[in-house]
C-alpha cells in the first residue's frame, strides 16, 4: 500500500525509531507512548487489521505474537507486558496496517475498571 503510513515506515520512507527488522516483520517505538516502553510490531505485509487476516496469515501471526516477548524482554520489560490490537473503528483503531502494541513499565492499571 503506497499511502499506507505503517507501510512507509517498515520501507524506511517515513522516520521511526526502529527497534526490530526481519525480511517479514518491523518494530518501532510508539510516537505517543502511554508507558515508559510503548512500542509497535508490524508485518511488512500489508494487512489493514485483524479482521483481514486469514489462514495464509497464521504463521505470520504466530511468529508475532511469539516475537513480542522476546522485544518485551530486550526493551527491559523483565516483569511482564500488556499487548493490545484495536480492531476497526470499533475497536479504537486509527492507522489501518495491523499492528500489536507492546506496553509496559512504570505502572500499568487494571485493563477494566472495578467500581
Ligand atoms: P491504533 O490506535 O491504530 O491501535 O494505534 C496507532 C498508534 O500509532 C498510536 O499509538 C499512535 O501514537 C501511533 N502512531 C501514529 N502515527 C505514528 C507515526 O508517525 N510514528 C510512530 N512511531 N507512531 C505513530
Ligand atoms: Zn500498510
Amino acid at each position: 500500500m503506497s499511502d499506507c503510513l505503517f507501510c512507509k515506515i517498515t520501507r524506511g520512507e517515513i522516520p521511526s525509531r526502529k527497534i526490530y527488522e526481519d525480511d517479514e516483520v518491523f518494530a518501532f517505538h510508539d510516537i505517543n507512548p502511554v508507558a515508559p516502553v510503548h512500542f509497535m510490531l508490524v508485518p511488512k505485509l500489508h494487512l489493514g487489521s485483524l479482521a483481514e487476516a486469514g489462514e495464509t496469515h497464521a504463521a505470520l501471526l504466530g511468529k508475532m505474537l511469539l516475537l513480542a516477548p522476546v522485544l518485551a524482554k530486550q526493551q527491559g520489560l523483565d516483569n511482564g507486558f500488556r499487548t493490545v490490537i484495536n480492531t476497526g473503528k470499533g475497536g479504537g483503531q486509527e492507522v489501518f496496517h495491523l499492528h500489536i502494541h507492546i506496553i509496559g513499565g512504570g505502572n500499568i492499571p487494571p485493563m477494566v475498571r472495578r467500581n
